[in-house]
């Protein structure tokens, strides 16, 4: 079960193979795609689903190709994504 964290709007996945934990605050998600453009491995795309504001927001979904480089991170204008990697 991908799910390791959840509080409030936060929920946590694990990236693959244990390198760490990527944590998107969807419904404080705009759906601007910034971070689904900047991930250069395709980890991110935008949710089937509303959110509270009435958009869709960011989901990851190819976790095992995610590497936690967290450009997606440093992307998102309103810091809704937050990456912990294991060291
Ligand atoms: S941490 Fe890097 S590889 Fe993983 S989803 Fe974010 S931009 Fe993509
Ligand atoms: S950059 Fe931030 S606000 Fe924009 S879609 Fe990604 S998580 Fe949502």
């Amino acid at each position: 079960m991908p799910v390791t964290h959840n509080n409030n709007a936060k929920i946590g996945q694990e990236i693959g193979e244990g390198r760490g934990v990527l944590i998107i605050e969807k419904e404080r998600c705009k759906g601007c795609q910034l971070c689904i453009g900047a991930c250069p491995r395709g980890c991110l795309k935008l949710s089937d689903t509303l959110n509270k504001r009435g958009v869709r927001s960011a989901e990851f979904y190819l976790k095992d190709r995610c590497t936690g480089c967290a450009l997606c991170a440093v992307m998102c204008p309103d810091v809704c994504i937050e990456v912990k990697k294991n060291s």
